[in-house]
């Protein structure tokens, strides 16, 4: 229990924790405007008094994610998303407000103070660990594992850069060390460093490894991969061991050397997906910087967010072998609902880029990456390749090729290879449109965008102009005017509604006021007209009530009711026009 004084010094603490934040969060916002910091992710161009860009967080063809640098804020009217440049980092780079905080922090030159308080967090605690065992990893790589990994093809600088290392054959040697360092079972544990034993014994998670240290987004090192070696190592260990799933790892969100590959990726605006530790490193190594990897699992949804946010390109190099073949076939179904375009690298057989690199050279590397095909035009090749029989072929056509064109967002790319595919099989684009109609769907892979949310209705249009204008140093139209045109002319409540609305519907509307009106010359001509069809449009909505009713009344046959509504909807005609 803590006690009053104890309680009050925390507080204390707190507070002043919290005020620096706050200054730190207000200097970076000085510095760095929300134009320089979406800038880097999306191109953005002035439309009318705004700027927009196509969303770096959903597919779409128009652009309907608009930046405000009067506020610092940005909205996406096609899928919701909407903040500050805080938020914006958060979501783009998938880290939490800290990590944002710190990246824009050192992009703007303010310095970061940690506070005691922050030392608290228990994230922060995982990352030390992990961070701390990967020096340790590294100094333990010895002659023999340089020898190993030289001979794979790695130069000193690719080893040294990646920070490979190695864990020996002691059982408890890496949680020993740590344990020492401060850091506590339960932590080494979560970190996925050292598991327990029914006896309640802590021994290190990876023994006999080549250790393969995993970063995030921003770099920091959040899990491993390690491959077994050694003469010590057990024979029937797995060849590869990953991290367990901890509150920092997760296998289907995180892709090996992305917090790498992302510059280069957004540079030559297309990323290599390749299967495993080796295979990355030698990609890299041959100048294909732009090289991902997934370890231990399938191509998810989160890889291809993840990817997508740097270029919508991707280029499949999985190895050749049928589970291969299958591997790329999944991915590129994952890929192609993303509104990704998807290209495959014919290997050879049997062969593994890693191989094919240190066998063949980087030439040989740069040909085959050169060379990839699109997806469909890969497996066409190789059903056909397979199935000389035309038949056959065909079902496999039908059974492989079919569910793919349900999946490719594009409608552009779909008619491509509709047309592709007719080709290949000697039959009309009609009849593949028709086979395509039964062909199964990948469940859950919608690949259009969400319809951007518009504010149709004047009374909507009305609060969208009011909001966005009122969020204004000078305002460009006569707010004291308009204000009061509205408390006349509206029903009553609705500049009440306006003043009670949350900060983000706030936003959402100025967004929209903007995107409807930023291009308009003059806005109090604008609003004038808005509130006559707004008025117009409650007569309207009142004259439909009274024929429904009117009809009604006389399908019942009440004379009464009929004639006081006749006489009602009489005097409501001549109201709307003179309106
Ligand atoms: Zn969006």
């Amino acid at each position: 229990m803590l006690t009053h004084a104890g309680a009050a010094f925390r507080e204390g603490m707190w507070a002043r924790w919290y005020a620096h934040r706050m200054d730190t969060v207000k200097a970076v916002k000085e510095k760095l405007s929300i134009v320089d910091v979406v800038s880097g992710y999306a191109k953005l161009e002035r439309a009318g008094g705004s700027l927009r860009a196509r969303c770096p967080f959903h597919a779409e063809k128009s652009p309907s994610f608009f930046v405000s640098p009067d506020r610092g804020t940005y909205h996406c009217f096609g899928c919701g998303v909407g903040g500050d440049i805080f938020s914006f980092i958060e979501a783009i780079e998938g880290v939490d407000f800290k990590g944002a905080l710190k990246m824009l922090a050192e992009r703007a030159g303010v310095p970061l103070i940690y506070g005691q308080a922050e030392k608290k967090d228990p994230t922060d605690r995982l990352y030390e660990a992990l961070e701390t065992a990967t020096v340790m990893y590294q100094a333990r790589l010895d002659d023999a594992a340089r020898a190993y990994l030289t001979k794979r093809g790695l130069s000193a600088t690719t080893i040294q850069s990646f920070r490979v290392g190695l864990a020996g054959d002691g059982w408890s040697d890496i949680t020993d060390a740590l344990q020492q360092k401060g850091f506590s079972e339960r932590e080494l544990v979560d970190a996925g460093l050292s598991r327990k034993n029914e006896k309640g014994t802590l021994s290190d998670k990876f023994r006999n490894r080549i250790i393969f240290p995993i970063a995030d987004s921003v770099g920091r090192i959040v899990g491993f991969s390690g491959r077994t070696f050694g003469e010590k190592a057990h024979p029937d260990a797995p060849k590869y061991l990953n991290t367990p799933e901890t509150p920092l790892f997760h296998k289907s969100r995180v892709l090996y050397a992305f917090d790498r590959a992302k510059q280069p990726m957004r540079k030559h605006n297309f990323a290599i997906l390749v299967e495993g530790q080796m295979d990355l490193l030698m990609s890299h190594e041959a100048g294909f910087a732009n090289t991902v990897a997934v370890s231990g699992t399938a191509f998810t949804d989160d890889h291809a967010k993840l990817v997508k946010r740097m270029t919508e390109n991707l280029l499949l190099a999985l190895d050749s072998d049928e589970a291969g073949i299958k591997a790329a076939t999944r991915a590129a179904h994952v890929a192609l609902a993303h509104g990704m375009n998807v290209k495959v690298a014919a290997l050879t057989a049997g062969k593994d880029p890693a191989d094919l690199i240190l066998e063949k050279g980087v030439e040989e590397w740069r040909a085959v990456i050169r060379s990839a095909k699109d997806i469909v035009t890969f497996l066409l090749d190789v059903l056909e390749e397979k199935m000389p029989k035309r038949d056959q072929f065909r079902r496999a056509v039908e059974a492989i090729v079919l569910p793919f064109l349900n999946d490719v967002a594009s409608p552009i790319a779909r008619e491509q290879y509709i047309q592709e595919v007719a080709a290949r099989l000697h039959v009309s684009e009609t009849a593949v449109r028709e086979s395509l109609k039964e062909a199964p769907r990948t469940p859950g892979a919608t690949g259009s965008s969400p319809a951007a949310k518009s504010a149709a209705q004047p009374v909507d249009r009305i609060a969208a102009l009011f909001v966005w204008q009122r969020s204004k140093d000078t305002p460009a139209l006569d707010m004291g005017a308009f204000e009061s045109a509205i408390r006349e002319s509206m029903p009553t409540g609705y500049l009440d509604g306006l003043a009670a609305l949350t900060p983000d519907d706030r936003e959402r509307l100025a967004f929209e006021g903007e995107r409807l009106y930023a291009h308009v010359a003059d806005l109090d001509q604008e609003w004038r007209e808005l509130l006559r069809r707004s008025g117009r449009g409650q007569l309207e909505q009142e004259r439909q009530r009274l024929t429904a009713e009117l009809r009604s009344a006389s399908a019942r046959g009440d004379a009464e009711a009929e004639e006081r509504l006749t006489d009602e909807l009489n005097i409501l005609v001549s109201k709307i026009a003179k309106s």
